[in-house]
């Protein structure tokens, strides 16, 4: 079926088609620990490929899983069919405005921030993957980083979004009112009535990659039909372009590192810093400091309990200083401070360590023993931090687990992991069990079970516990809305069982 497949779309296309077992084996993995061989891996030239190849492939009933990098951590871009990488060709920075940039999907975030930042520009969005990751993978999984606390996630800075559909067909999608296609204007009718429910449903958190942002589509700003591509994974278009806001880099940063006995002293004062309004505020626990290579990066003491990061930044020096002199004063007696720098070349040197978390965590992996994703990437409001945090440890303490905890906590999002022995049935249900329990606890709590990571392979069946029956069956009407054969990236989102 495979070599029939490639054939048919090398007539058709004109950018390249690989179905030699060397390239679907690359092809296999992201970083997760899921491996599936796509059946062939197209790499389109332009978006006319992606159109052809989306209508060969309604046509035959073939799905397409749209990749950037491969770097999301849940088999987001994993399939045993199509596979198509938007890496190679449609990589381009097409315009760069005072205030918003369009791009080709397949364009590193790293090479972005690159031009941007010759223009005194940035796009705050800034996973730790930014090397890597693309400005699709990005959208497509609304991720965010370090600087969501000040600034916001992915979704918050997309403005319009060239997409093709499943059936081939294309559209331009934005938020204000014009260019808006059949889809679109069907998305408002089927959302108006489910206003109510939206606005009741949804996490009230800063951030969240779990489902489909209904609420960001129906919002206090409008009618807002782009952001239903943001964090859907690539299963309801396939993304060609995109416009996103950018901002001015700020006059003025300053960055402080902390040492805290603990990790719940360093979290119970993740409130008392937010009233200072940093831009960043995150945390490493003592397993993944002292886990830090000694190299030019890793400069902070093993003795350290908890690392906690907060930067200041804004035009006016003195409200930044006060802001920062403030807090500070407030945390005296409360901890260790590490470092206060403000220069661009110690922020850079600094910020690097804490970037380099996850292939920190990554290394503690021996033989089948791995540090586990599922629970990795929980929200709570910040006030709640460190009730969660108290509860997360004491299931890790009951299940006697090994474990790292890391993150985001100025938006509450912690990322965590457990080592698991995936070789033992009994401990691969063991994180099942943990996962149900801990996400009961973030449901009960008002949080989501994932802030930017996604939903991937690895969550999509504990979407319906977010948000309940009433709105995953609305999920199910957009997903049919968009994309009727359930063809773009199958198994992500909706539940395989629920597909026809
Ligand atoms: C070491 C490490 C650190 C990380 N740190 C962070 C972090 O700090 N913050 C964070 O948010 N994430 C982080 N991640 C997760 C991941 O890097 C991000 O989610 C990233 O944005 C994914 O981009 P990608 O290009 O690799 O996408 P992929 O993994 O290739 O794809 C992700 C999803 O996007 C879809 N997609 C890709 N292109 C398109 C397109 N053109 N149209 C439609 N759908 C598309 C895919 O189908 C898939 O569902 C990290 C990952 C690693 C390995």
């Amino acid at each position: 079926m495979s070599i029939s497949i490639a054939d048919e779309l090398r007539r058709i296309a004109k950018g390249e088609i690989l179905s030699d077992n060397w390239s679907r084996e690359i092809y296999s993995v992201d970083a997760s620990h899921y491996a599936i061989k796509p059946s062939v891996v197209v790499c389109p030239l332009d978006k006319q490929d992606v159109e052809k190849i989306s209508k060969y492939s309604f046509s035959m009933n073939v799905p397409i899983t749209a990749r950037g990098a491969g770097t999301g951590l849940l088999g987001q871009s994993l399939s045993n069919s199509i596979v198509m990488d938007f890496t190679k060709h449609m990589n381009k920075i097409t315009e760069i405005a005072n205030d918003y940039v369009e791009v080709q999907p397949g364009v590193v975030k790293g090479i972005l921030d690159r031009e941007l930042k010759k223009r005194g520009k940035f796009l705050p969005p800034d996973p730790a993957s930014s090397n890597y990751c693309t400005i699709g993978g990005m959208i497509a999984n609304n991720s965010s980083g370090a600087h969501c606390l000040g600034y916001g996630s992915t979704i918050d800075f997309l403005q319009e979004v060239g997409v093709v559909y499943s059936d081939g067909n294309t559209g331009r999608v934005n938020g204000n009112g014009k260019s808006q296609d059949l889809r679109t204007r069907n998305l408002l009718g089927l959302l108006s009535p489910y206003l109510g429910t939206i606005q009741s449903r949804y996490p009230k958190v800063t951030k969240n990659s779990c489902g489909y942002r209904l609420d960001a589509v129906m919002s206090d700003q409008g009618f807002s039909p782009h952001k239903i591509f943001a964090a859907s994974e690539g299963t309801l278009g396939i993304l060609t372009s995109a416009r996103l806001k950018i901002l001015d880099i700020p006059l003025y940063r300053h960055l402080l590192v902390l040492g805290f006995g603990d990790l719940l002293a360093a979290v119970s004062e993740v409130p008392r810093i937010l009233r200072f309004s940093p831009v960043a505020l995150e945390m490493l626990d003592h397993t993944v400091v002292s886990h830090g290579e000694k190299n030019k990066h890793q400069q902070f003491s093993t003795d350290t309990g908890c690392i906690l990061f907060v930067e200041f930044a804004g035009d006016r020096i003195r409200d930044t200083e006060g802001r920062l002199k403030a807090c500070k004063e407030k945390l005296s007696g409360k901890c260790t401070i590490m470092e206060s720098v403000s220069d661009e070349q110690s922020m850079t040197r600094i910020w690097e360590a804490r970037k380099g978390a996850l292939n920190r965590v990554m290394r503690l992996a021996y033989g089948s023993r791995k540090p586990i994703g599922l629970i990795e990437d929980t929200v709570v409001k910040p006030s709640l931090l460190h009730a969660y945090t108290q509860y997360l440890l004491q299931a890790y303490s009951d299940s006697k687990l090994d474990y790292v905890v890391y993150g985001h906590v100025g938006d509450g999002n912690l990322h965590t992991r457990p080592l698991i022995d995936i070789s033992y049935k009994s401990e691969v249900e063991l994180i099942e069990r943990l996962a149900q329990q801990v996400f009961g606890k973030v449901i009960g709590f008002g949080g989501t079970i994932t802030g930017e990571h996604g939903d991937g392979l690895a969550r999509v069946k504990h979407i319906p516990s977010v948000y309940g029956n009433e709105m995953f069956s609305v999920f199910l009407q957009v997903k049919k809305l968009f994309d009727p054969k359930f063809l773009l990236n199958p198994g992500k989102k909706i539940l395989p069982t629920v597909m026809p």
